[in-house]
């Protein structure tokens, strides 16, 4: 541990970070959540750590301490850079810091696997470009990809929305899609309070691994577009719903097995997977 770097309160008024929203800035203070955090994302000692925004370095820390191998950082707030390199510093440059946007990084460009080394992503991400780098992993073509897990802080409403079950309001197609590409749960709540400045809702951590496909001849590109059809009207039928898919909808329902009359909410991300491996056949 470097026991000679500041109480990240010290950090924020020595380099002037003052949160700024248009960043999604909501930092972290307390090392010892940071490294319940870090610990979340598993065994580190021979992982090179992808963090997105680390701020003023709250969670980088933590997984220094926790004995990352390496981390390698995104910023897009050059306020935040004379911070960081104190970081690397005083942790014998095992952090590298890019400045940029995260949703156009080349990751493993960046990142230079070394043999033996596992890479994974731990973050707590900006509010406002959160999903959307959720998707850009989850939706990359080959699979498994090149991470081994993703440990990530979401808005709580977002993570239950990762995690949920059919039946369930919160089931729709970020479920779908990241529990179709891996095993996925909520591993740490986080109040609003613990955050500088505190958001108006609280958050999770989620934590997930990728897992073979469930059937590899089905094409992202379908199950996208049949689960973006089935939840683009989630009251309705899904005989109703999936009427605008260029194939007949209740021989789509039939073949696949599944009751014309569902709704979205309730049949299984299994269910899914079987009606885009039909609908491409249909399509054949
Ligand atoms: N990791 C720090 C912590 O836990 O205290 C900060 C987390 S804060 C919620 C999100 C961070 O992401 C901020 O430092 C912000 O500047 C940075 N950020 C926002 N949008 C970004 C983007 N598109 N690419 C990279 N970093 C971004």
């Amino acid at each position: 541990m470097a026991t000679e770097l500041p109480p990240l309160r010290e950090v924020i008024r020595e380099f002037d970070l003052r949160a700024k929203k248009s960043f999604g800035q909501n930092f972290l203070l307390d090392l010892n959540l940071t490294r319940k955090i870090a610990r979340v994302a598993g065994d580190l000692s021979n992982s090179v750590v992808y963090e997105v925004g680390p701020g003023p370095g709250g969670l980088t820390r933590g997984l220094l301490d926790e004995g990352a191998k390496r981390v390698v950082a995104v910023e897009m707030d050059s306020r935040c850079l004379p911070a960081l390199e104190q970081i690397s510093k005083a942790y014998n440059d095992r952090l590298t810091v890019h400045q940029g946007d995260a949703l156009d990084v080349d990751e493993p460009e960046i990142l230079q696997q070394k043999e033996g080394e596992t890479l994974r992503i731990a973050s707590n991400l900006p509010y406002n470009v959160g999903t959307m780098l959720l998707i850009k992993w989850l939706t990359l073509d080959r699979w498994k990809p090149w991470f081994a897990s993703l440990t990530l802080m979401f808005q709580r409403e977002v993570a239950e929305r990762i995690v949920a079950k059919p039946g369930s309001k919160a089931y729709g197609r970020l479920s779908v899609l990241a529990q179709w590409r891996g095993k996925v749960r909520i591993a740490v709540n986080v109040p609003a309070a613990a955050f500088t400045p505190a958001p108006k809702v609280a958050s999770a951590v989620i934590h997930f691994e990728p897992i073979d496909p469930i059937d590899p001849t089905v094409r992202l590109k379908d199950l996208e577009l049949v689960v973006e059809r089935a939840f683009g009207q989630r009251r309705k039928m899904l005989r109703a719903s999936l009427k605008s898919l260029p194939v007949n909808a209740t021989e789509l329902l039939d073949r696949a097995n599944i009751v014309e009359t569902s709704r979205a909410e309730d049949i299984s991300v299994e269910d899914f997977v079987r009606l885009a491996r039909i609908y491409r056949e249909m399509q054949a």
